[in-house]
């Protein structure tokens, strides 16, 4: 018997185990939904799957050394992945029509350096600019590799496939209705409920759990690369992150601001010194909807934590938590701070929406939070 070995985190050893037993057993499923939140290595599991599958070891799979495992690691064989792109790159030509000697970058070229990054670092939540989406010529592109017939099996990893629109999600429904033979599909995604539930009853889920704080700052020790200033993994940064590794490594680089502001952003709507708290925002620039909802994420855990400290639970966020000071202000109880807590929930959702600008959705918050308890 073939023996499978999936390596990874000890805090997703359950959901390796389900899969080695399946790859053993000679029965794993030929399309497969990884989920779970966003940096925790969802990637980085697929790729190891993808490994396990395609390597050709007789005894110990994956081996690391023979073709099929070099295949699996090797970002030229773009293939085997299908990824968002920008508008423009997945508009690019592909390599079979591009001329010998043109010097245009291909569909190609934009996919590699995507998977190249992704290989170096797979837990990185920022791989992909927000406006990234898997439009049908990337499903149709996926689709004409197959009509290359060979014994030898084929793995496609789809990359945030939430990030498929209407008409791709329907190509790969016709896709996944009929899965070509020797082929296996590993999707990954970090919002799951944006998929076509067709798509989803067809795939096995496998939910994905977050590494605990030390396996955190263990993998982003791994990955991070010698530039990178440890010491930047306060306990509030790993507080944030929540068990992701991705995110932690994202908010080593913003968090110790956005925490500072948070704190600010409390105090001043607390004390209605909206003037000073405006002109702070404007410097912080947080025009990006995705920054923007990551600063009120940080917003949020600290007022998680407010209520937390009133009932003495343990705190994410105990320096900044402490910054605040919420003992000088003893209008503000668990009611006021749960009121909050709700509007900058709207608040993210509208930013979403993008049915307003994150600086001015964040000035009517900032007005709104404490209304009543002032
Ligand atoms: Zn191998």
């Amino acid at each position: 018997m073939i023996e499978y070995t999936l390596h990874g985190p000890v805090s997703q050893e359950r959901a390796r185990i389900r899969l080695m037993s399946s790859l053993r057993e000679n029965r794993f499923p030929q399309s497969i939904l990884i989920d779970g939140p966003a940096g925790i290595g969802k990637k980085a599991l697929a790729m190891e799957i993808a490994r396990a599958l395609q390597c050709t070891d007789p005894n110990m799979r994956p081996c690391g050394h023979c073709f099929g495992c070099r295949m699996a690691d090797d970002s030229g064989a773009t293939e085997g992945w299908v990824v968002p792109m920008e508008s423009a790159e997945a508009h690019a030509r592909s390599s079979d029509d591009v001329s010998a000697g043109s010097k245009a970058k291909t569909i190609e070229d934009f996919k590699k350096g995507y998977i190249e990054e992704i290989q170096k670092n797979p837990y990185r939540v920022d791989i992909f600019s927000t406006g990234a989406f898997i439009s049908v010529d990337l499903i149709r592109l996926m689709t004409s590799s197959f009509a290359m017939k060979g014994d030898r099996i084929r793995t496609v990893i789809i990359a945030e496939a939430d990030r498929m629109n209407e008409s791709a999600s329907n190509a790969f429904l016709k896709t996944l209705e009929d899965v070509p033979p020797n082929t296996y599909f590993i999707l990954t995604t970090s919002s799951r409920e944006k998929m076509l539930q067709t798509i989803r009853s067809r795939c096995l889920a496998l939910h994905l759990l977050p590494l605990s704080d030390d396996e955190v700052r263990s993998e982003v020790a791994k990955v991070a690369g010698e530039e990178f200033d440890e010491t930047s993994l306060t306990d509030d940064i790993v507080g944030l992150a929540v068990g992701s590794p991705g995110k932690a490594l994202y908010y080593a680089e913003h968090g110790a601001t956005w925490c500072k502001l948070a704190a600010d952003f409390v105090q001043k709507s607390i004390r209605g010194d909206y003037t000073d708290l405006f002109l702070q925002l404007k410097d912080m620039s947080l025009d990006d909807a995705y920054e923007a909802n990551r600063f009120l994420e940080v917003l949020s855990f600290l007022l998680t934590d407010m209520l937390r400290s009133q009932a003495g639970a343990p705190l994410r966020l105990p320096e900044t938590t402490q910054l605040v000071g919420i003992s000088n202000y003893p209008r503000i109880n668990a009611t006021a701070i749960e009121l909050a807590l709700v509007a900058v929930q709207e608040t993210m959702s509208r930013i979403d929406s993008r049915r307003i600008s994150p600086s001015m959705s964040m000035q009517a918050l900032s007005l709104k939070l404490f209304e009543g308890y002032k």
